[in-house]
């Protein structure tokens, strides 16, 4: 019975219509199309031109449930012929898969990572989470304004591109995600995911590869942040009390200015999105009024390891 079950080309069990030949030997309906000749594999008789379709193999095997292929990866879904693929597709057994957007804190985002394609995944954060790809910034610059404003709104339940995270973490209070970047047309993808730390009033920043090209899984690369000031040198002078006046240094840099980080690859970054890796300290970013001065930025480099 086994082998009458799986296509003897793909050795999937058929999701869809099964055909055979004169002799019995049965097919899928996705491989007959691509059999040399419409030759039977197994003994060469022509499939003709009304091909005969299997009917009661396919009813035999309709009430049949089956278990997922990641079964063994804990999955324990039982599926019908007709679901089988599309549940691997989706499997959180799957390890081909990530549910990147679920553990980024979008609890109702069910995105896979893994099979999904660069358009797929370009068009999934910019529909569905706001954040749209920018192209062939090789450094990409978020002006400081745009950045203090998402901190002072980081009480509220959302910001657009942001995620409010689950209740269970209450430190990991809540995600931004600035933009999906890449160097060039058919470049690697990266994705800036700026976590705000309720508790310790900090932001950390992490740098995700979420898509490469075939031949550049080995690759590593890392990321350059630097926090910058429009005018460094600028003084302001100040009234004291007393009627006297001061020259105060307008900058106080918030620390760190600089900083680097690996780039992490999504199956990297799962046990590290609930990690701080560098903190910076949104009030001594506001005390230095980090974001008045119109080109306050923070610059982010990406660049191969
Ligand atoms: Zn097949
Ligand atoms: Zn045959
Ligand atoms: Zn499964
Ligand atoms: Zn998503």
């Amino acid at each position: 019975m086994e082998g009458f079950q799986t296509c003897p080309i793909c050795l999937e069990i058929p999701e869809d219509n099964i055909y055979q030949c004169s002799a019995g030997h049965i097919i899928c309906n996705l491989c007959i199309p691509k059999v040399p000749a419409n030759l039977c594999p197994q003994c060469r008789i022509s499939f003709g031109l009304s091909k005969i379709r299997s009917r009661v193999l396919e009813e035999i095997l309709d009430p049949i449930e089956y278990p997922c292929k990641f079964k063994s990866l804990g999955c324990e879904q039982l599926l019908k012929r007709w679901q089988i693929k599309r549940h691997a597709e989706a499997c959180f057994h799957n390890p081909n898969l990530t549910p990147l957007c679920e553990k980024m804190g979008y609890q109702n985002c069910n995105f896979m990572l893994g099979s999904a394609s660069r358009a797929q995944i370009i068009s999934h954060f910019g529909t569905v989470h706001n954040c749209p790809l920018k192209l062939k910034p090789r450094i990409l610059e978020v002006p400081g304004k745009l950045l203090m404003e998402q901190f002072r709104l980081r009480n509220k339940q959302r910001v657009p591109g942001g995620a409010s995270v689950p209740t269970e973490t209450p430190c990991l209070s809540y995600n931004i995600l600035y933009s999906l970047i890449t160097p060039d047309e058919m470049g690697p993808l990266f994705l800036i995911f700026v976590k705000v730390n309720r508790i310790t009033d900090s932001l950390s920043l992490l740098c995700i590869r979420v898509w490469h090209p075939e031949f550049h899984g080995s690759f590593r690369y890392r990321a350059k942040l630097q926090l910058l000031r429009s005018t460094p040198q600028s003084t302001r002078i100040v009234v004291n009390e007393d009627g006297s006046q001061a020259q105060l240094n307008n900058v106080i840099n918030p620390f760190p200015l600089t900083w680097e980080l690996m780039v992490y690859n999504v199956k990297e970054v799962i046990p590290l999105l609930n990690a701080s890796l560098v903190n910076i300290s949104i009030s001594l970013l506001e005390q230095s009024r980090f974001g008045d001065k119109a080109r306050d930025r923070l610059l982010i480099k990406i660049s191969l390891a």
